[in-house]
């Protein structure tokens, strides 16, 4: 087993682990580690595209990462803890990295809820799909009905619309007077205010519905078309393609296998962004979904922090105010409705790894009971697809945690 030893590790590779890297970099004594499953740094929203990225803050850690003072770790994928270090799987075998301080920067993943034909092929999430694209997938031509909740919504949509796609419609599942609320508290984040603009003047054409959503895409071997419900109508549209994402849902199953305290969800930190374990802080999706700039802002405070740089993480202190204010209103604003829980089909597949289906789920009175006897969630995504479905569903949330977090070869473990 390869074995490293850093002063501060930091996991996750994304703009908040970035930003973290670089605020640590100043404090000119420390060693720095970073570790992402990927093959290339940048997270969710920079991976694909890094280099062609036009953000100056962007560009900024880009460049920093270039330097040797930083190791980055790529293709490695934590999956449990040893004392004070994590253990690793990478292509060319298990790695150990024993650390002083440590900085969870994990970010998030797609929320899926079941309904009727949601695991038929061409069915992507709607992130998933523009990440997809960006790593290559044509969609030149193609038919696209994009829906679900949150503003990824809207940024999938553009993208996709300019890579060729005939984007047919963007169902957004939120009621209006949610929508109005939310865009009026804008006046704070002016950046935001004009980056929807742009959006929706780049979209221009494309029916936009509010207190709409798909209840069911149909299809023998893969998708045909969709039906979806708006204003208690429903309304068959075709398609080749759907794009349904609700929102994001925070990776802290690491946080939890390290013992870290979590609250309605997500991992706790308090102001310099440390968890309720000592020299284990967190940063960015983890803490709160809160976009590219809570990220950055997190990172660099919990970076600073793990350094013992607090003036410079003092300094941001406001600004970390502002963004946490956002991903309030991010979480208020696309909070799920009550209609979702009624779309899957006694026959809809809830658990694709064990192929387990709703009617069978809801025999059970808790995740527990169900995970014994269905085994849903104890295939190979461990439950980080519909552990979050069925939270939703039936209100289950007794989601536990054990290593290794990710399916391991067993030479690794
Ligand atoms: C599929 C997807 C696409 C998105 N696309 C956009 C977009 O185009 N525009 C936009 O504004 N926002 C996008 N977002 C939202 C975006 O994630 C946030 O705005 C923000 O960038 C989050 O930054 P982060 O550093 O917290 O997390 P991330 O960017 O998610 O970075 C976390 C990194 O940690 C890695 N990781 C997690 N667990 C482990 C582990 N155990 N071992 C090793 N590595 C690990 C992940 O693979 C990832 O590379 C997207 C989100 C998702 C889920």
């Amino acid at each position: 087993m390869n074995k490293v030893t850093t002063d501060v590790l930091i996991v996750g590779g994304g703009p908040a682990g970035m930003s973290a890297a670089m605020a640590a970099s100043a404090n000119d004594d420390v060693r720095i580690t970073v570790v992402d499953d990927n093959p290339r740094m940048g997270g969710q929203i920079w991976r694909a595209e890094l280099g062609k990225i036009k953000s100056v803050e962007a560009q900024k850690l880009i460049a920093l990462f270039d330097q040797e003072w930083i190791t980055i770790v790529n293709n490695a994928s934590v999956f449990a803890r040893d004392g004070n270090s994590l253990l690793g799987e990478t292509p060319r075998g298990a790695i150990q990295i024993e650390y002083n301080k440590l900085i969870l920067a994990t970010g998030a993943r797609e929320r899926f809820i079941p309904f009727p034909g949601w695991t038929l092929p061409n069915v992507f999430g709607a992130a998933g799909l523009q990440a997809l694209v960006k790593g290559g997938l044509d969609v030149l031509g193609k038919r696209v009905v994009v829906a679900g909740t949150g503003p990824l919504l809207l940024v999938a949509a553009e993208y996709l619309a300019s890579r060729g796609a005939q984007v047919v419609a963007i169902c957004e599942q939120t009621t209006n007077r949610k929508l109005d609320k939310f865009a009026l508290g804008l006046w704070r984040s002016p950046s935001k205010i004009i980056q929807g603009i742009s959006l929706r003047s780049k979209l221009r054409g494309v029916p936009y519905y509010r207190n709409s959503w798909v209840s069911t895409a149909h299809g023998e071997s893969e998708l045909r078309g969709v039906t979806i419900q708006h204003f208690g109508k429903t309304a068959e549209v075709e398609c080749d393609m759907l794009a349904c994402g609700f929102h994001l849902v925070p990776n802290i199953e690491l946080a939890q296998l390290l013992g870290c305290a979590i609250v309605d969800g997500f991992v706790a930190v308090d102001d310099y962004q440390q968890t309720s374990v000592s020299n284990v802080y967190c940063a960015g999706e983890p803490t709160s979904i809160g976009g590219v700039d809570a990220a950055i802002v997190e990172g660099k405070i919990a970076g600073f922090a793990a350094t013992g740089q607090f003036k410079q993480a003092d300094s941001l202190l406001r600004t970390r105010k502002k963004t946490t204010a956002f991903a309030k209103s991010l979480h208020q604003a696309f909070e799920l409705r009550d209609e979702l829980k009624t779309l899957a089909a006694s026959s809809t597949v809830v658990c694709r790894c064990e192929d387990v289906q709703y009617g069978k789920l809801a025999e059970y009175d808790d995740f527990r009971m169900a995970k014994l006897q269905t085994r849903c969630g104890m295939g190979a995504c461990q439950g980080r697809i519909c552990g979050a479905a069925v939270e939703f569903l039936f209100g289950w949330n007794d989601r536990s945690v054990r290593p290794p977090i990710f399916p391991v070869q067993m030479e690794n473990l």
